[in-house]
């Protein structure tokens, strides 16, 4: 993979602003005027699985949020306040969790290695497997137990977002936000609708 330096970094920004200006003269002077995105992204801070890259949209059209393995605690506070603001204040009306194929921290999840910090995150994802450990444990093949792990984490991670007191309220009241469950395949590139 090529890697990027550094300064190879505001040297982009440059040709990218000038890239922008020329296909969209209006482009940052929208930008400037606020955000209006329909979409809430909650996806792994994985670096192949970039949010707004894979869905085709621009900068404006999707909030987002990313932690390791796209992970929806109720104590979690950065989580909370992303999905009442994007909720209540920015009125998105659907929110997808990403989950995606060959995820590391599903993957360490998985084995019994003591990761420090991640040990109460990972938590999260070791009791998504205990939960659905009768159908896990009967797949012989430990990719496809991987892969299974993957789209079982995200539909729980879907269920702690309807959990949430302002998704519930809003949904009563508008019919409004709907809570979609994907994977990314990071194979193939291909995005699936759980
Ligand atoms: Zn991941």
């Amino acid at each position: 993979m090529a890697m990027t330096t550094y300064e190879q970094i505001f040297e982009n920004n440059k040709k990218w602003m000038a890239e922008k200006k020329t296909t969209d003269r209006e482009f940052f002077k929208r930008l400037a005027e606020g955000q209006d995105p329909d979409f809430l992204y909650i996806g792994c801070s994985d670096s192949r699985v970039t949010a707004e890259e894979m869905m085709g949209v621009q900068p404006g059209e999707v909030f987002v949020h990313r932690n390791i393995a796209n992970i929806i605690s109720n104590t979690d506070l950065n989580a909370m306040g992303v999905i009442n603001f994007a909720v209540a204040h920015l009125h998105v009306k659907h929110i997808v969790v990403c989950g995606h194929t060959l995820c590391g921290g599903v993957r360490a999840a998985m084995q019994p290695l003591d990761l420090g910090i991640l040990n109460p995150w990972l938590r999260n994802i070791r009791d998504v497997y205990r939960l659905h450990r009768k159908e896990l444990n009967a797949i012989e093949n430990e990719e496809n137990r991987y892969d299974r792990l993957v789209e079982l984490n995200v539909e729980e991670q879907c269920i702690n977002v309807m959990k949430t007191a302002v998704v519930q309220k809003t949904y009563l009241s508008t019919g409004y936000p709907l809570v979609h469950g994907w994977v990314f395949n990071v194979r193939s590139g291909e995005l699936i609708d759980l």
